[in-house]
C-alpha cells in the first residue's frame, strides 16, 4: 500500500497547532483537586495538582482560605512551574481548591487561568471547574443585556454571576439556583470564607471523587491524586449531587438537579485518565486491557509482535497480546524528556518531530510484522508519522488496531475536538483511512466491545457511559 500514499507535504502536516505541534490526539480537559479541614491544605492541593498534571499543561492555580481570609496564586505553564516554596508558603489555611487548565472554552491567558476568585455581595467564591457549559454564551448574553461584566473569556464565569444574581441569600441555595440553570458537563469545586462545595452536573460526565485522609475530606478529578497524599478513596460525586462542608466537618448530601441517565465520558475509560486511576470503581488500565482483548477477538491477524503507542495504549496492547499470544514488545520509545517547544517548527522539523517524541525500536521491529495499538485516530496525521516510524525501522507489515470505535463526531463537553470535517473516520472509509496512514490492515474496536470492556452498567441507555463523539447520542442538548 506504501506507493498509494502521500508519505510527506500538507496532509503530512494537518493538525499542527500551537497546542499540540507534534500530535492530532484530543486535548485533554481540566483537573481539579480540593481539600477542606487540613493544616496542609495547600502542599496537598500541589501534590494532587501534580499527579492531575496530564488534564492541563497551560496554567495552574491554588486558593486557599485561612479563617475567612482567601489567599490564591495562579500562573501560566506547570505545576512545578507555577510553584514554589516560597508562594505555596504564603497560601495559608486548612482549606483549598487547585486547577490545572487546558483551555477548551476561552483564551489561553492568565485572567483565564483557575480558580477564579470573586466577591459577591455575602463574601468571597473561589470557583475551579474541569468540563464545559454548553449554554454559556445564551446565560452570558442575557445577564450583559441586564448589566453584567465579564472579567474573563472562561465560561466558569457564568457561574459566579448566577451565584451573584440569586435571589437566594444562603450560599447553598443559590449556587443549587445558578447550577440549576447550567447544561453541560461540570466537576464544580466553590470555596466560600466557611464553605467547600463540590457539585457534579446532572448526567454526571465528568469524573470527580471523594476521598478522607485523616479527618479531611479532599476531592479530585480522579483517584491517582490522592494515592500521592496517601488519601483513603471514599467514592465518586453522583450525578446532579452537591455535596456541603462547613465548619463542623461534616459532609452533607443536597442536590441541585434530577440525575439524568448517567453519562461517563468513555474516552476517560480510553485515552484521558491515568491508568492507576480509578472511575466509578472501575480500573482505567484494567479497562483498557479489556478492550484490547475484545479488539483481538474481533479483529484478530498473525503478526510476530504487538505494540502499543506510548502511554496510553500500552494497556490495550498488552491486553492484545495475552489475547493472541503473539508477544508484546516495546516497539516505540517515548522521550519522555522533550517537555514543550515554543520554537514554531519549519516544515522540515516539523517532518522530524514525531521522531523527538517517538522512536521505533529498530532491533525489535525489524523485519516484523507488527500489529500497532493505538487508543484513537482524531485527524490520522499521527497514525501515519507512527507507522512510517515502523516502515523505516523494519518493520514488514504494520497492522492498526484502534482501542475504540471510530470517533466521528466533535465534543461539547470540555474536551477539545476538532471540527467534524477534520475528523479522519467521519470523513473516509475504512479503507480509505488505511491507506490514508500507510497501514497494511486497519480496525477499530465496536461500540459494544468498548462498552462491555468499561463494564459501568447502572441503568440507562449506553450502560451509563456519554458515547456521543461515536454515535452521536448528545446526552444533553448541544
Ligand atoms: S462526546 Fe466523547 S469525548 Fe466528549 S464526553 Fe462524550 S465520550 Fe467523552
Amino acid at each position: 500500500m506504501s506507493d498509494e500514499v502521500n508519505w510527506s507535504g500538507d496532509y503530512y502536516n494537518e493538525g499542527m497547532n500551537a497546542k499540540n505541534s507534534i500530535f492530532d490526539k484530543l486535548g485533554e480537559e481540566c483537573g481539579v483537586f480540593g481539600v477542606w479541614g487540613h493544616p496542609d491544605a495547600a502542599q496537598l492541593c500541589y501534590y494532587g495538582l501534580h499527579a492531575l498534571q496530564h488534564r492541563g499543561q497551560e496554567s495552574a492555580g491554588i486558593c486557599t482560605n485561612n479563617q475567612g481570609e482567601f489567599h490564591y496564586s495562579r500562573g501560566m505553564g506547570l505545576v512545578k512551574e507555577v510553584f514554589n516554596e516560597s508562594n505555596l508558603h504564603d497560601l495559608t489555611g486548612h482549606s483549598a481548591i487547585g486547577h490545572v487548565r487546558y483551555s477548551t472554552a476561552g483564551e489561553s491567558k492568565l485572567a483565564n487561568a483557575q480558580p477564579l476568585i470573586f466577591k459577591y455581595r455575602e463574601g468571597d467564591l473561589a470557583i475551579a471547574t474541569n468540563g464545559n457549559i454548553v449554554n454559556a454564551l445564551e446565560i452570558k448574553s442575557r445577564l450583559e443585556k441586564s448589566g453584567s461584566i465579564f472579567q474573563t473569556s472562561s465560561d466558569t464565569e457564568v457561574l459566579a454571576h448566577l451565584i451573584s444574581r440569586s435571589k437566594h441569600d444562603d450560599i447553598v441555595e443559590a449556587v443549587k439556583d445558578a447550577l440549576s440553570q447550567l447544561v453541560g458537563a461540570f466537576a464544580f469545586l466553590i470555596l466560600t470564607n466557611d464553605k467547600l462545595i463540590a457539585a457534579s452536573d446532572p448526567n454526571g460526565i465528568r469524573p470527580f471523587t471523594i476521598a478522607q485522609l485523616g479527618s479531611a475530606y479532599l476531592f479530585a478529578s480522579e483517584t491517582c491524586a490522592f494515592d500521592v497524599v496517601g488519601a483513603t478513596y471514599l467514592r465518586d460525586v453522583l450525578p446532579g449531587e452537591l455535596l456541603v462542608l462547613d465548619r463542623k466537618n461534616v459532609m452533607c448530601k443536597d442536590s441541585f438537579a434530577k440525575p439524568s441517565r448517567h453519562a461517563i465520558c468513555a474516552m476517560e475509560y480510553v485515552y484521558f485518565a491515568r491508568p492507576d486511576s480509578d472511575i466509578n470503581g472501575i480500573n482505567i488500565h484494567s479497562a483498557r486491557k479489556r478492550m484490547g482483548k475484545k479488539l483481538a477477538k474481533e479483529s484478530f491477524i498473525s503478526a510476530d509482535i504487538v505494540t502499543g503507542v506510548p502511554d496510553s495504549s500500552i494497556s490495550a496492547a498488552i491486553g492484545f497480546a495475552e489475547q493472541t499470544g503473539i508477544p508484546y514488545e516495546i516497539g516505540l520509545i517515548k522521550n519522555r524528556y522533550i517537555g514543550r517547544t515554543f520554537i514554531q517548527p519549519s516544515q522540515e522539523l516539523r517532518e522530524q518531530g514525531v521522531k523527538m517524541k517517538l522512536s521505533a525500536v529498530r532491533k525489535v521491529v525489524e523485519g516484523k510484522r507488527v500489529v500497532l495499538i493505538d487508543d484513537s485516530i482524531v485527524r490520522g496525521t499521527t497514525s501515519l508519522r507512527i507507522v512510517n516510524l515502523l516502515r523505516e525501522a523494519g518493520a514488514t507489515e504494520v497492522h492498526v488496531r484502534i482501542s475504540s470505535p471510530p470517533f466521528i463526531n466533535p465534543c461539547f463537553y470540555g474536551i477539545d475536538t476538532p471540527e467534524r470535517k477534520d475528523l479522519i473516520a467521519a470523513t473516509l472509509t475504512l479503507e480509505e483511512m488505511c491507506r490514508k496512514i500507510n497501514a497494511d490492515s486497519l480496525y477499530f474496536l465496536s461500540k459494544t466491545g468498548m462498552l462491555e470492556s468499561i463494564n459501568f452498567m447502572p441503568q440507562g441507555v449506553n450502560r451509563g457511559c456519554c458515547t456521543a463523539c461515536f454515535d452521536n447520542s448528545y446526552p444533553t442538548k448541544k
